[in-house]
């Protein structure tokens, strides 16, 4: 492929920097690819590193992004399609706790949210999950801090209809079946979490920014987790996280980029070694007004 020095891949829809550094090709579709149509004719698709802010972007062959997002809502069919969501969630919840990603992330946030919250006693906190998937999260979330002196409710926002149905069944939070967005009414929540979900998008400040509506401008916190970049050195081409599903993976430096740039306030950011292998990078935001306030009541 013959491509412009000076402007390499493009641009990087985190930063606006050039994409310059290819860090992997892939000469295979996956799954997702196959089911659509796409075969290995010519087919190569690459993983390439922004020379600003770090952040690495998968470049399709021509034609494979139109498809993809034909599959958008509905994709739950191709990867459940030898077991059943419900079957996936129960396997999930099942784990013990130090081999379990998600109830590591649970704990994460609560221990986070412990040192954060000046908890008015007796008022109900509000959680949003955007991309709530199997659901395993809230589920978790609000089973762990039932035990806390702090109340929870939640919301859960998934677009996709296979899993919305299963979380509804579940009867433990509200299910918004729709793409959230700022025009979705949902505000003042005490924590947002989109868990897995940015890498997924062309446009993830958008969406981070769109989140941000969603928090209470007083104590609201984003808790955003991804797939980290160092997965292309540890995976095998073929690994999900380095499918076509993944628009960017990132590191500590471009997810700080990424939320910066939609107007939140970064207060912590970590690399993680999950229990299933997977490295992740998360980070906990506030709107400005929040980060304030939290700045002056630790300075007191
Ligand atoms: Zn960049």
């Amino acid at each position: 492929m013959t491509k412009n020095l000076k402007t390499g891949f493009g641009r990087c829809a985190i930063c606006g920097g050039q994409l310059i550094r290819e860090l992997l090709a892939i000469q295979e579709p996956d799954r997702f690819e196959r089911h659509l149509g796409v075969t290995r004719d010519g087919y190569v698709r690459r993983w390439v590193e922004c020379d600003s802010c770090g952040a690495v972007t998968n470049v399709y062959p021509e034609g494979v992004i139109a498809r993809l997002e034909s599959l958008a809502a509905g994709y739950y069919e191709v990867d459940f399609r030898s077991s059943t969501i419900g079957q996936k969630y129960a396997e999930v919840m099942s784990l013990p706790a130090a081999r379990s990603d998600n109830a590591q992330r649970v704990g994460r946030i609560r221990s986070f949210l412990a040192e954060w919250c000046a908890a008015e006693g007796g008022k109900e906190s509000r959680a949003l999950d955007i991309g709530a998937g199997t659901g395993v999260f809230l589920s978790r979330f609000l089973q762990d801090t039932s035990r806390d002196s702090q109340a929870w409710s939640a919301i859960a926002v998934e677009p996709d209809p296979v899993a919305a149905e299963h979380l509804r069944s579940l009867g433990q939070f509200n299910v918004r079946q729709e793409v959230f967005s700022a025009d979705s009414g949902l505000t003042g929540f005490d924590l947002c979490t989109l868990n897995k979900v940015i890498e997924h998008l062309a446009d993830p400040v958008r969406l981070l920014h769109e989140a941000s509506s969603a928090l209470s401008p007083q104590q609201g916190v984003l808790y955003v987790e991804v797939p980290a970049k160092e997965t292309l050195l540890h995976r095998p081409p073929e690994d999900n996280i380095l499918g076509a599903l993944h628009r960017h993976l990132y590191d500590v430096a471009s997810l700080n980029a990424a939320i910066g740039r939609a107007g939140l306030v970064v207060m912590r950011i970590d690399r993680l070694y999950e229990p299933s292998g997977k490295i992740s990078i998360a980070a906990f935001a506030a709107r400005p007004e929040a980060a304030e306030i939290r700045s002056r009541r630790g300075a007191a």
